[in-house]
């Protein structure tokens, strides 16, 4: 479905914001849709004049105002990503991401069986007990310091399987000592800090 064309208007309405006017050959109805990027969308047949079409829109204020709440409530509650944007960052992450961590991992003589791209959202990555190394996807979305920590976190579970304190003196010697400050400042990027717990 084209969503810009010719038969396109956007209007700004003073209490429901932009809407979007699309005259749609073949439709036969007069749809009323909300979206969280782009507001309201109303579409409506051939036959039918943007006048017309503006009246059903007053005539539908509430329900416009009912539906434009509710989307935005559950689009506070998701996850900062759209599918789309999600699927765009997967691709650039496969692109990186395996590289990076062969690249890291060659500097510190670490070897390691599989890498795989994950959107999971508990934590950045993960070491399995056969050396797989799972990246989040969202590894891409850090500063190349806090990239390089996380990988290297996960490299460094290929020798040690936990997080005591033979696991942090080998982090922090891999780091010039900057092992925990990475971690905390890894805590602290706002963009997912409420999705995701340090690896
Ligand atoms: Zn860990």
């Amino acid at each position: 479905m084209g969503l810009l064309g010719k038969n396109q208007q956007v209007t700004v309405h003073p209490r429901l914001g932009a809407v979007t006017f699309c005259r749609r050959r073949g439709s036969k109805h007069i749809r009323l849709s909300v979206s969280p990027s782009r507001g309201l969308l109303l579409s409506y047949p051939w036959h039918v004049s943007l006048a017309y079409a503006r009246s059903f829109l007053e005539g539908h204020e509430a329900w416009a105002l009912a539906a434009l709440e509710k989307v935005k409530e559950r689009h506070q509650n998701r996850p900062a990503l759209s599918p789309q944007e999600t699927e765009a960052l997967r691709l650039r992450a496969k692109a990186d991401l395996p590289l990076r961590l062969a690249a890291v991992a060659s500097r510190h003589r670490f070897t390691y069986n599989r890498v795989f791209i994950k959107n999971n959202k508990t934590n950045w990555g993960s070491c399995s007990g056969v050396n797989n190394i799972n990246l989040n996807l969202r590894i891409m979305l850090l500063p190349d310091h806090l990239k390089d920590y996380v990988l290297l976190h996960e490299l460094c579970h290929t020798r040690i399987k936990n997080h005591g304190a033979s696991f942090w003196a080998l982090m922090e010697s891999l780091t010039d000592g900057k092992a925990k400050e990475y971690a905390k400042e890894l805590r602290t990027q706002q963009t997912f800090k409420d999705f995701y717990r340090s690896p």
